[in-house]
């Protein structure tokens, strides 16, 4: 019998999970680990709550904890509570799956001010993530600015922009429902250091803007280069532009009181305020031959008492494990971090790709562990019962997924104008959900 432990509960270590389930059968055992005592990962913590298609996605790992083999261990900080080369100690392989948590900075001046948050924890604010479940973004002036251009920033901007109507049939948590609902900011800026061709943003995402019910986007045709360059995009990419274009030739709806503005080619030298921000002090920048952004001189300020960053995450070092910090993520040959040791998901790439990105990088990361260790083999690791012997001598209390499921069940309804959902928040408050 085979023993794995997959180290994080989010798309990759699920994915992980199914692929190492379906080429080991019954001859392995799979635990996927996970610090919080429920799965998912930013499925649960990062994807937008009014995208419910996309969360639905879960289901699937659902099924991928239902095969005998397969159980989750939750409440277990690997690095805290137990480290890799425990790990490796007790299982055959040890997959580290543990994403990119930590929002990447912007290296300016005025950034640690107050108001100035970055994306995953404004993000896990609305989505009842319980380290940032007291972050109380200040939302009571007119103007906030998003930093970046891709999809997270454009979450960012338009769950601030939306009305507590447009937020039915989602699970935003409880708290972020109500501050929304008494927000008074009007525009939000969103900024990018380069152009519209530049944009990590994509169609569906982008279209939705139009159809806001208080808001509409604004851009400035002025910012385009001639049409015919949006023949070289790639398909989907001109989608995105396409739309961006129709924004900018449509003037924005008079009956509708909040603006989306999206200020390119704009580099934020740094954050201003009398002890909290209040403004950005940006330079206009234009694209140098290679395509990236080059300063022009001309500076101006973006007023905003909300400063939301979303210029990407980075993984943090575990002990022990091979840590590349330029690029903010495990040091890996395809997926291989040393002996026994891989890394997938954004732990492995980087933070960049869909849900769907982790598929192909599990299986590819499973066929490397199956062929470095057949089916049939490997008897004298202890697995499971290793790990449950340390973490009661450390007096850590792992959950399973029936546990989940009773949290699952404990937590109700979705999020209806003003019948917010009441979703846990703390890890205390899943724990006294078991009991314990
Ligand atoms: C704000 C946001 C919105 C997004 N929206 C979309 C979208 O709409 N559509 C889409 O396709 N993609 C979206 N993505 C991308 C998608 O979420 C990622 O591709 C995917 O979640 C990455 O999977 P992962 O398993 O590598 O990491 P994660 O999903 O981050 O999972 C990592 C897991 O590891 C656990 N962990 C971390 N450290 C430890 C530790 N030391 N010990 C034990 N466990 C640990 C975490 O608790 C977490 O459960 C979004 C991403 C963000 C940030």
């Amino acid at each position: 019998m085979r023993h794995f432990a997959i180290v994080g509960s989010g798309p990759a270590g699920f994915y992980t999970a199914e692929a190492l389930s379906k080429a080991y059968g019954d001859q392995a055992r799979i635990d996927i680990l996970d610090r919080y005592p429920v799965p998912y990962g930013l499925i649960r913590f990062g994807v937008a709550p009014d995208h419910q298609s996309l969360k639905a996605v879960s289901k699937r790992y659902d099924k991928v904890a239902d095969e005998p083999g397969v159980d989750f261990i939750g409440n277990v900080t690997v690095g805290r509570d137990i480290s890799v080369d425990e790990l490796l100690d007790l299982y055959d392989a040890v997959i580290l799956a543990i994403g990119a948590p930590h929002d990447r900075k912007l290296g300016i001046l005025g950034e640690d001010l107050p108001g100035v948050v970055g994306s995953a924890e404004f993000v896990g604010w609305y989505n009842g993530h319980p380290e940032f479940a007291d972050l109380d973004p200040p939302l009571g002036g007119s103007h906030a600015a998003v930093i970046g251009n891709g999809n997270v920033a454009l979450d960012c901007a338009r769950i601030l922009s939306k009305t507590q109507h447009e937020f039915e049939g989602s699970d935003i948590v409880g708290h972020a429902l109500q501050a929304l609902e008494a927000s008074t900011i009007k525009t939000v800026t969103i900024l990018g250091r380069r152009g519209p061709h530049q944009i990590a943003m994509t169609p569906k995402e982008l279209g939705e803007l139009g159809h806001l019910e208080q808001a509409s986007p604004v851009v400035d045709g002025a910012d385009f280069p001639p049409i015919e360059a949006d023949d070289a995009l790639e398909p989907g990419h001109r989608k995105s532009i396409t739309i961006l274009r129709e924004f900018a030739g449509t003037p924005p709806d008079s009956s509708k009181p909040k603006r989306m503005v999206f200020d390119f080619f704009a580099k934020p030298l740094r954050i201003e305020g009398d002890g909290k921000a209040e403004r950005i002090i940006v330079e206009r920048t234009e694209l140098d031959e290679g395509g990236s952004a080059r300063g022009t001189g001309e500076i101006y300020e973006v007023p905003a008492s909300l400063v939301i960053t979303a210029i990407g995450y980075s993984t943090p070092p575990i002990e022990g494990v091979p840590y590349d910090k330029r690029g903010g993520k495990f040091r890996n040959e395809g997926g291989i971090v040393g002996d026994r040791l891989y890394a997938v998901g954004w732990a492995r790439r980087g933070p960049t790709g869909t849900i769907g990105t982790n598929r192909p990088d599990g299986y590819e990361v499973a066929e490397q562990v199956a062929a470095a260790m057949p089916a049939g083999g490997g008897d004298d690791r202890v697995g499971v019962e290793g790990l449950k012997r340390l973490l009661t001598e450390r007096g850590v209390m792992p959950t399973d997924y029936d546990d989940w499921r009773k949290i699952e069940e404990t937590e109700v309804g979705r999020a209806r104008p003003g019948s917010p959902r009441e979703k846990f928040v703390r890890v205390e408050d899943w724990l006294a959900a078991l009991g314990r």
